[in-house]
């Protein structure tokens, strides 16, 4: 699971975030929503290791990873602008963090020209992990294609196929659908839970539709300036919200 004890992070003598602190369970979906600017992508941040806390902790499955960089950490992140490699094919750009596990930053520039690297065996892995994240995505007649020539939404799978070759401890996903239209928006939901459920990670999920958050997550964490004021369950979130902000965020019936 991960668990964020007490991060503070400033920015410019800002406190961004103002003492967070949050746990999410293996197996668990916790929905991150509130209103923009209140730090929801800076804990992300944190959490993924791309920056890190000025004090507090993050663990990752028991471990303390709050000064390890990303790559060591066992979490994988989709974003709202996934950065898919122009020059690879869709089997590739998935394959990029098998491929680059166990290699120095000098044998990854390479890399990226000259593709599957390795043993026999090592490649036949890395294929077979490939097929079943492209297959679990609905991606498998589209893997020898490039980025140029996928649709918005395809680009946006071969991101999340990307995130699940690794198996990770915590999926950390900061509004992966919004680039979506609300058909793609609603079919890829179904599959993000669906993929959550089957690699029994923990997942936390940022978004700002409130009926996503409310549909598909086990607990919701509602943040406003740079605190969380309430972890809670969709129902309890809605009709029992703790204070008058939560309500007036979510839009409860008060
Ligand atoms: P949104 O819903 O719009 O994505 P958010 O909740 O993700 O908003 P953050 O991106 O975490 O918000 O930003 C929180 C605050 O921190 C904002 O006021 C932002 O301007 C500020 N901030 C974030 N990153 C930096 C940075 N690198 N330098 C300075 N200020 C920053
Ligand atoms: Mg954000």
């Amino acid at each position: 699971g991960i668990v964020v004890e007490n991060a503070t992070r400033n920015f410019a003598g800002q406190q961004v975030l103002k003492g967070v602190s949050l746990a999410v369970a293996a197996g668990e979906f916790v929905a991150l929503v509130g209103p923009s600017g209140c730090g929801k992508s800076t804990l992300m941040r944190l959490i993924a290791g791309i920056d890190r806390p000025d004090s507090g902790r993050i663990l990752i499955n028991g471990r303390d990873v709050t000064t390890l960089r990303p790559a060591a950490r066992d979490v994988a992140m989709v974003f709202q602008s996934y950065a898919l490699y122009p020059h690879l094919t869709v089997a590739e750009n998935i394959a990029v963090p098998l491929a680059m596990r166990r290699m120095s930053a000098a044998q990854r520039l390479p890399l990226l020209g000259r593709f599957w690297p390795g043993s026999q065996a090592r490649r036949r892995g890395i294929r077979e992990e490939v097929g079943s994240a492209a297959l679990a995505l609905g991606l498998g007649s589209l893997l020898d294609r490039r980025p140029a020539q996928l649709s918005g939404g395809q680009r946006q799978r071969v991101a999340l196929a990307r995130a699940i070759v690794r198996h990770p401890a915590a999926f950390l996903m900061d509004e992966p659908l919004s680039n979506l239209d609300a058909a793609l928006r609603v079919h890829t939901r179904r599959e993000i839970v669906e993929i959550h459920r089957r690699a029994g990670a923990a997942t936390l999920y940022v978004t700002h539709d409130q009926a996503e958050a409310l549909t598909m997550a086990d607990r919701v964490a509602v943040m406003q300036a740079g605190q969380i004021l309430q972890v809670a369950s969709p129902r309890a979130i809605y009709a029992d919200p703790d204070d008058l902000r939560v309500a007036t965020f979510i839009g409860s019936p008060r």
